[in-house]
């Protein structure tokens, strides 16, 4: 792809530059985009003695990966009824546009719904929806919603969700994927392998978390059970016959490295493979995780990309391309948006 600089890189603001550039996040929980500001608001809504904002604060501290689990926990029993989905979802959409987000995939837990508020999830669907449609309208940011199982919660739990999912779909076409999330040492993809082709003819797109918290084993099984785009991956650095598949397929990542400094999935930003694997031709997205859990957001990943690993103008233009050429957009919208990043001064 032809690629221009309207100017040299030392004359522009970066950080504009970058907030300015077509972006899409393709790795990015509903449910961990709740800022404090919006968890105090929920907390007023619904706690005898409301959260203060230093208090929700605080509930986003933690020191390891169950820590995180633990906290991210402590965030989602504050969404009790379909009104704070809607409320989260325009919040999102408003924070996403502030940083030129232009498209986002979003993980909407159906499991954390099933498995802790026991309740049926159409009426939450309604309310994201609802959300979805104001934030789109005001903000210009487009938004399509990957239906997400907790692993570790079992197969049964995975049917459940995934059938429900397939089953929405007809109904509300932003439905367009399936994922598995949680902790990967419990809940390995191998077990999901018929509900991931049950899900695959009912039209539904295949992702799913692997290899962030366990080894390169886990990225193999999700890319046997048909996953067509891979969230972390963290692990594949250790496996070359494992990171020459990914090259050769062009198997979307979705790379989340403030995340997995912070979950201390990988001990630092200079031991982190980003870098190695876009040198190594994968196909590499750049994604946020749970941004106010970690500190960041999709610009955030963007500037860290570029400045601590030394990523050209030029190479962030190529990552923003990728996460568009990776997302689940019809054909024509993908296009656009392709070109909006091409043609980006
Ligand atoms: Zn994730």
């Amino acid at each position: 792809m032809a690629r221009k600089l309207a100017k040299q890189d030392s004359q522009i603001d970066v950080v504009d530059w970058l907030r300015g550039l077509p972006k899409a996040e393709l790795h990015l929980h509903l449910e961990g985009t709740i800022k404090p500001e919006t968890l105090v608001e929920l907390s007023r809504r619904h706690d005898p003695e409301p959260l203060t904002l230093e208090g929700a604060r605080a509930l986003y501290q933690y020191e390891n990966f169950l820590g995180f689990l633990m906290s991210f926990k402590a965030v989602t029993e504050r969404l009790r009824r379909p009104e704070d989905y809607e409320l989260i979802t325009y919040n999102m959409i408003r924070e996403l546009a502030t940083q030129g987000v232009v498209h986002a995939e979003v993980y909407v837990s159906f499991g954390i719904i099933y498995y802790w508020k026991k309740t049926e999830v159409e009426p939450y669907v309604e309310a994201i929806e609802r959300g979805r449609e104001r934030g789109e309208k005001d903000f210009n940011t487009s938004v399509l919603w990957i239906v997400d199982a907790v692993r570790h919660f079992g197969v049964d739990e995975g049917a459940r969700v995934f059938r429900k999912a397939a089953e929405l779909k007809e109904k509300y076409p932003s439905i367009v994927g399936i994922g598995i999330g949680g902790d990967e040492a419990r809940g390995p993809a191998d077990h999901f392998r018929d509900l991931y082709k049950e899900a695959k003819a009912a039209g539904l797109r295949l992702t799913a978390h692997a290899g962030e918290s366990v080894g390169p084993e886990s990225v193999w099984s999700a890319i046997n059970i048909g996953a067509e785009r891979i969230g972390h991956a963290l692990a594949a650095q250790h496996d070359p016959d494992l990171m020459e598949v990914l090259a050769r397929k062009q198997i979307p990542l979705e790379i989340n490295v403030t995340s997995n400094v912070r979950t201390g999935c990988c001990n630092g930003f200079k031991e982190h493979p980003v870098r190695q694997y876009f040198d190594s031709g994968l196909m590499v997205t750049l994604n946020s995780d749970d941004p106010p859990m970690f500190g960041s957001d999709l610009l955030g990943e963007y500037v860290l990309a570029q400045d601590q690993f030394g990523f050209t103008m030029e190479q962030m233009r190529e990552l923003a391309a990728n996460a568009v050429e990776a997302s689940f957009l019809d054909p024509a919208r993908k296009l656009a948006l392709l070109q909006q990043v091409e043609q980006y001064g």
